[in-house]
């Protein structure tokens, strides 16, 4: 049981796990890069990072946004992961410090980063989830997006750690199907066992307690600096990620009154 929550990457999960709660229903995993396809041709969106503790819902806000605006979403760990997969130099060296928690190098992520926004989709804005999350890398990213004459959009989830907890800790995934639930939020009909299948629902190591308050732990020693730097700017978008999902996606396009791309 153990071994298989393991099979399920991380990522997937939490975006899964963010429709079981939010009651939403289209998934959709990173676009594989030979299908980057090219700018529509409208005005310039610029880019919306999105900050927020793990679980805050970054990554269901980030499609929502980037099918409103036309804009690709680009996850910082979708891509160190896409590098690992390939076997990359840089995926090499950067998958022993994912393994173990840590934040990947500047030295290693800035390049991959680089890479991926100058890709033409990425021409009119793009969303960013999982950047900057150190205040080194919120300066880098200012002088990246002056060079490309992009406006930054910050966003800031806010969601107190007691939610974060019981979002992250009441998650159960069927090893079977991969369906999501929240004991606290959605459970199962039957207790422990899968909707779709009857499969027994396991819990991800990773999303057990004590490794959640030191993920967490890791976010407010770190990213708290980005969003200090931002907050001193008077740059931050601060939304109360408290909420349903539709409810923080209405407060977001208000707050960030940017025009849609949708027909
Ligand atoms: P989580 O938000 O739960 O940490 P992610 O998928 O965003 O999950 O990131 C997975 C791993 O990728 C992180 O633990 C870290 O090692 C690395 N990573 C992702 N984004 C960054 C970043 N901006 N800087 C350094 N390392 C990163």
């Amino acid at each position: 049981m153990q071994a298989d929550s393991r099979k399920i990457s991380r990522r997937r999960f939490l975006r899964e796990s963010s429709v079981a709660v939010g009651g939403l229903s289209i998934l959709t995993l990173a676009e594989p890069a030979g299908m980057r396809g090219a700018p529509a041709e409208s005005s310039p969106v610029g880019a919306i990072v999105l900050l927020g503790p793990p679980g805050a819902g970054k990554s269901v806000q980030g499609r929502r946004l980037a099918e409103r605006h036309a804009i690709p979403v680009i996850s910082t760990g979708d891509l160190l992961r896409d590098h690992v997969r390939r076997g990359t130099k840089l995926g090499l060296e950067a998958d022993s410090y994912m393994k173990t928690g840590k934040l990947v190098p500047d030295s290693l992520m800035t390049p991959i980063l680089e890479e991926r926004l100058s890709q033409p989709d990425c021409a009119r804005g793009f969303i960013l989830d999982g950047y900057p999350r150190t205040l080194a890398q919120a300066e880098g990213l200012d002088v990246l997006l002056k060079g490309k004459g992009l406006t930054p959009h910050i966003i800031l989830l806010d969601v107190p750690d007691e939610r974060v907890l019981k979002l992250l800790s009441g998650r159960r995934v069927c090893p079977r199907c991969q369906r999501v639930y929240n004991i606290y939020y959605q459970p199962s009909k039957r207790e422990g066992l899968c909707d779709a299948d009857g499969s027994a629902l396991v819990q991800r190591p990773d999303d057990q307690e004590e490794v959640i308050r030191h993920r967490l732990e890791t976010y407010h020693k770190e990213t708290q600096a980005a969003i200090d730097y931002y907050s001193r700017q008077n740059r931050l978008i601060r939304i109360n990620g408290d909420q349903t999902p539709d409810q923080v996606a209405t407060e977001i396009e208000s707050k960030l009154a940017l025009p849609s791309h949708r027909p």
